[in-house]
């Protein structure tokens, strides 16, 4: 049966900022069939589960383009080091007495936090336990690029195995869980991975056409000792070896760039997962987002993980990035209200390379939120697409949806405990803090 919800304000985010002030889409086979001003016709109506939207505000899930959603119950933990510190002294050590069950309520954990908020699809990079993720999401029913990164500081035979395991992975879960999951190949940096296992990284990602995601240019710290052992930025290395071309990269945070880099990444059509809140919370910086857009550099948005953010709520990130750019550049048009909204949607669909991803068209697919306009800071509700960019909360999400389907309605979610799962990620933490004392 075909589905409707009527009587909503929708935010298509297509390429004329077009907002349908009363409308109504159609669902078909989890895509856009009719996407319409005015009340849908009495025969599209018998046809269809017909769902009233008491004037809510319809608009694309959110897309995070980086993440580490195994991490969330180390929300909190040390909050004032710097990457390198924070790192080896606070994440590390918790991150080795992670075990599946650990692990399993942390990601639990992410998915309803970022559900409640109104991401639709997120990016994973992470080591442990993947398949019973994939095997999650496909009864959960987001939508994710997942990928089993590894960290190459270990003997060959190390590496080629780690590499061995996200392959299978990669190739195993690839279009899976009816073509909401996707997959990548992941070197974790350029300060993990030596540039020989990043190349071979790259080459089993270009011969089963996947795309591939790395941290790069996170801090300056990283840049100067990089400079110190193979004395070029860690981008040109790649540029260098031939590692850009013909590579659908993602790079996370690329905060430390240059003009010249900027040109390599639209040369390459190579896509940058901006995660401000981050970047601050870290001391890193902040990355040259207005330039990259100005260069035509594919730039979605990103949480990072719930250590360093402390949150996964996308309409934060939107206002971040925004506001730096105004502030940082001295400009009130640096970044285009507009384009705010565009990192959270559809820039971050290309960035992720999904197709038909990201915007409220017939014949896309039907990931989306609705949002309650019933809330002060969002009245007088004229100016929708300020509103979303400047005031909106992840909190005003009531409904979301993926490939046509509930998974969250009118603040309850259909597919995950949520009571269930903020027991047993402090009943895991608690066992945590133990083994560490
Ligand atoms: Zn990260």
């Amino acid at each position: 049966m075909d589905t409707i919800i009527k009587n909503v304000k929708i935010i298509t985010m297509n390429l004329d900022k077009h907002v349908i002030a009363y409308g109504y889409v159609l669902i078909k086979d989890g895509r856009f069939a009719i996407v319409s001003d005015g009340e849908p016709t009495k025969e599209q109506r018998e046809k269809s589960k017909v769902i009233d939207g008491n004037g809510k505000w319809l608009m694309p899930g959110l897309i995070n383009t980086h993440g580490h959603p195994a991490m969330s119950l180390l929300r909190g933990i040390n909050d004032d080091l710097p990457l390198n510190d924070w790192l080896e002294q606070a994440i590390w050590p918790y991150e080795r007495k992670l075990d599946k069950k650990s692990v399993q309520a942390a990601r639990n954990l992410s998915l309803v936090e970022m559900l409640e908020s109104g991401t639709t699809t997120f990016v994973d990079m992470y080591h442990l336990h993947m398949h019973e993720f994939a095997e999650t999401i496909e009864t959960v029913g987001m939508r994710a690029s997942l990928m089993r990164s590894v960290i190459g500081l270990c003997s060959k035979e190390e590496q080629d195995e780690k590499l061995a395991e996200s392959l299978s992975f990669a190739k195993q879960w690839n279009r899976g869980a009816d073509g909401r999951i996707r997959t990548m190949l992941a070197p974790h940096a350029p300060y993990t991975c030596p540039p020989d296992y990043i190349e071979r990284i790259v080459q089993a990602a270009r011969d089963e056409s996947l795309p591939v995601h790395m941290h790069l240019a996170e801090t300056r710290k990283e840049i100067h000792d990089y400079m110190d052992e193979h004395g070029m930025h860690p981008l040109e290395l790649l540029e260098e070896r031939q590692l850009l071309e013909g590579t659908d990269w993602l790079f996370a945070h690329g905060v430390h760039m240059y003009e010249q880099h900027m040109e390599l990444l639209q040369k390459h059509g190579a896509a940058i997962s901006h995660n401000p809140k981050s970047n601050l919370k870290l001391g890193s910086g902040v990355a040259q987002v207005a330039s990259m857009l100005k260069h035509g550099v594919k730039v979605g948005l990103g949480t990072d993980s719930a250590a360093s953010n402390n949150a996964l709520d996308m309409f934060e990130e939107m206002r971040f990035a925004v506001l730096l750019q105004r502030g940082i550049n001295e400009q009130a048009d640096m970044i285009e209200t507009y384009e705010g909204l565009q990192m959270a949607t559809v820039f971050g669909a290309k960035a992720l390379r999904y197709e038909g991803l990201g915007t409220i068209e017939t014949g896309q697919e039907a990931d989306f939120i609705l949002l309650s306009p019933n809330q002060a800071h969002l009245h007088p509700t004229d100016h929708v697409l300020s509103h979303l960019v400047f005031a909106a909360k992840g909190s005003d999400v009531t409904d979301v949806y993926v490939q046509g389907k509930a998974l969250m309605e009118n603040k309850q979610l259909t597919t995950i405990d949520k009571e269930k799962v903020l027991a047993e990620a402090t009943l895991q933490f608690n066992n945590l803090k133990k083994t560490l004392q």
